[in-house]
């Protein structure tokens, strides 16, 4: 398994969120080959604003391990992490992390931020970008398409029925 095997694994999991209706973010936690934890962003199902694919990930990955640290780990994922992610993976020690594409209106790797470079932390995470980075953003741009053309469907029915029917 390479790390675009393993980001297909990513991907299947944030299709999981998008089903439910979540944007569709997944993340896993690799060691030594073996998956120690994995999920996807559910934020509103969960009522828990915490609830992003890689804090899944990483409260699975710890459970299993029975530690908080998972020294060595790979963290991969399929959107570039935000600020909340990004410090979670300092403070889980985690290896490196491996993310699809940019996020670049909320990113803290390297999009409005470059956090995981910042001197003053005590834990260098290494990172790299840009695996599967098409399907991984198209994922999101998909859902939001669909999610717009519903409210619009909406709105032109309520009006008068859409040319196509
Ligand atoms: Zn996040």
């Amino acid at each position: 398994m390479n790390d675009t095997d393993w980001m297909r694994h990513a991907l299947e999991q944030a299709a999981l969120g998008g089903e439910q209706g979540e944007v569709p973010v997944g993340a896993l936690v690799v060691l030594d080959g073996e998956i120690l934890g994995q999920g996807y962003n559910q934020p509103i199902g969960s009522c828990d604003p915490t609830a992003h694919a890689e804090i899944q990930a990483l409260r699975q990955a710890a459970a299993k391990v029975g530690n908080y640290r998972l020294s060595g780990a790979t963290l991969y994922v399929t959107i570039e992490p935000c600020h909340m992610c990004a410090g979670a993976l300092v403070h889980a020690r985690i290896g490196r992390v491996v993310f699809g594409a940019r996020e670049p209106r909320a990113g803290a790797v390297v999009s409005q931020n470059r956090l995981l470079d910042a001197a003053f932390l005590n834990h260098r995470v290494a990172w790299q970008e840009g695996v599967l980075a098409e399907q991984c953003a198209s994922l999101v741009s998909v859902f939001f398409a669909r999610k717009r053309g519903d409210s619009n469907k909406s709105k032109r029915n309520s009006k008068r029925k859409s040319k196509r029917d």
